[in-house]
């Protein structure tokens, strides 16, 4: 079998079904101000459609984009018309990047403008789930406007469920007891929001893991970092979807292969345990 189909599962109980790696869709949209081991061209329309192909025929179901993207967002709508049903799409809001620079805004009156634009560039009604984008000071961006407005917008029906992306352990636990779901980093390198996902665990919320390969920094290392990196991530029953990043459609193959080694028991460990 060589399709994640089978083991999509549920992100907490936010009624989402979701498969356990997402696609992330940085490098869709922007190369500039990113911490890439390597410098590289955004992929042109055939190449973008061949990886959402790839990913859709792999079992894939999860985009993951934002406005600070670049041209991600406005990139996809076009790319996914016609096919909008099959996936569901995270983005993002607070985070905005023009002229090579970022700069934030957690207000009410800017959520709804960048969920509004997001509908948009995304071409569709509704979205699956919007993340806070946070710049770190995770719990005053919480005490700011987005979240609240997040959750009207949830109770409206624009959006489906809603979470934070976050970097600190304080933040995550914040999120997760108003909200549907935390993207967490969650890597070989670094587990410091650990508690986030045991909390996650304890309460029937969702999460994502983003940077699963340390932005690609792991897969410069010797011994088989990408069977590592899932190995550790699936180990904890949290954990919903790992995001990762790719534009190469053999990295891409590579990562889903890898995560069905991990998710199912091969025929060789199940005759070894017998
Ligand atoms: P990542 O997924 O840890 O790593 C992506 C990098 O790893 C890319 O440069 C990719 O290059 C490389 N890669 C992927 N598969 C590989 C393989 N099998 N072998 C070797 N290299 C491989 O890092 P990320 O892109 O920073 O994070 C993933 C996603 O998480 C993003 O796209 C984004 O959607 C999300 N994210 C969210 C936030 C936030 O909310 N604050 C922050 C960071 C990331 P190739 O293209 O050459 O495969």
């Amino acid at each position: 079998m060589n399709s994640l189909q089978p083991f999509h599962r549920s992100l907490g109980d936010s009624g989402l079904r979701i498969s356990p790696l997402g696609l992330g869709t940085v490098k869709f949209g922007r190369n500039q101000g990113v911490k890439y081991p390597a410098s590289f061209e955004l992929p042109d329309d055939r190449q973008a459609l061949d990886i959402l192909a790839q990913a859709q025929e792999l079992g894939i179901n999860l985009l993951d984009t934002a406005p600070a993207y670049g041209s991600s967002e406005e990139r996809l709508g076009e790319l996914l018309k016609n096919q909008r049903k099959q996936w569901i799409i995270c983005t993002k809001v607070g985070e905005e990047f023009e002229e090579g620079k970022s700069y934030f805004d957690f207000s009410a009156a800017h959520t709804l403008l960048s969920v509004e634009r997001s509908l948009r560039r995304l071409k569709t009604d509704y979205l699956d789930l919007v993340l806070v984008h946070s710049d770190g000071n995770d719990l005053s961006v919480l005490n700011e406007g987005v979240y609240p407005t997040l959750a009207k917008l949830k109770q409206a029906g624009v959006i489906r469920a809603f979470g934070f992306s976050g970097k600190t352990t304080e933040g995550g636990i914040g999120a997760l007891e108003q909200g549907d779901c935390a993207m967490v980093t969650y890597n070989l390198h670094e587990q410091r929001e650990l508690p986030v996902l045991d909390y996650a665990l304890s309460h029937n919320k969702g999460i994502l893991v983003k940077k699963a390969l340390a932005s690609g920094h792991i897969c410069l290392q010797d011994e088989d970092p990408l069977l590592a990196s899932l190995k550790l991530i699936y180990s904890h029953p949290a954990v919903a979807s790992a995001i990762i990043g790719t534009i190469n459609p053999a990295h891409l193959r590579e990562n889903v292969a890898t995560a069905l080694r991990v998710l199912q028991p091969s025929e060789a460990s199940a005759c070894h345990a017998s």
